[in-house]
């Protein structure tokens, strides 16, 4: 709400609804593979089981979300069970549907992400942790640290230049975008880079909730040069159609 171009538009601060997304990818030999984790009803049923105090959901409100498809039966109605879940960063409406996921399955975060202590947001941290612990495997994706088209490394996830993972922190140290090369073109999966279209449209990243704003900045900018150079790119936001 401090970016210039905010003052400029006239827009104020209030609460607004937001989409919670997961994707679903299906690779044709790798199988099926999820970026972000929608919500679990356990989860939102029992939400203090996972680590929600009170303080934690003055911010969340869960009793306010509104379950349109909750992940269970998004991953029960798949003919092969899930292979992977791709993250874009370790905030609890990304990782709220984890619960549903069976704790076999591999887990892909960002570089810097997890801090020597784990996670160093100590607002969240029992939480986030309760929800990671339940799964064995965590792996951070291998990001060189290169400065390629003003990303700051990227990655081919499966070597056939279908997915790329491309790290753009900001918002958290690991953030991670997904570039997604579908038979109906490519798609750019933002993560909370962008929450919102007017975010977006402008170049403003967010404000509540972004651990280095400047960065976070930095990394949309390179999105949206990215998507300036491919504009066959279809872009799907944060939290917002
Ligand atoms: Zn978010």
């Amino acid at each position: 709400m401090k970016d210039p171009q905010v003052k400029a538009a006239g827009l104020h601060d209030c609460l607004e609804p937001i989409h919670i997304f997961m994707y679903v990818l299906h690779h044709p030999d790798r199988g099926y593979f999820l970026v972000d984790s929608g919500v679990s009803r356990a989860f939102l049923g029992h939400p203090q089981r996972y680590g929600v105090n009170a303080l934690v959901d003055m911010e969340l409100h869960t009793e306010r979300i509104q379950l349109r498809q909750d992940t269970a039966s998004i991953v029960r109605g798949l003919p092969t069970p899930v292979q992977g879940v791709f993250l874009t960063h370790l905030h609890v409406d990304h990782i709220s549907g984890l619960p549903d996921i069976p704790a076999n399955v591999p887990l892909y975060i960002g570089k810097n992400e997890i801090g020597p202590k784990r996670f160093l947001n100590l607002f969240t941290l029992n939480l986030i942790n309760t929800l990671l612990d339940q799964h064995a495997n965590l792996e951070t994706w291998p990001l060189p640290d290169d400065n390629n088209g003003g990303f700051h490394g990227i990655v081919d996830i499966f070597g056939d230049g279908s997915v790329w993972a491309i790290h753009v922190p900001g918002h958290t140290p690991g953030s991670t975008a997904y570039l997604v090369r579908t038979p109906n073109g490519p798609v750019l999966l933002t993560g909370d880079v962008s929450h919102t279209r007017w975010g977006w449209d402008h170049g403003v990243p967010p404000g509540a909730f972004t651990a280095n704003i400047d960065a976070n900045r930095e990394s949309l900018l390179a999105l949206k040069a990215l998507v300036n150079r491919h504009p066959e790119i279809k872009i799907r936001l944060g939290h917002q159609y």
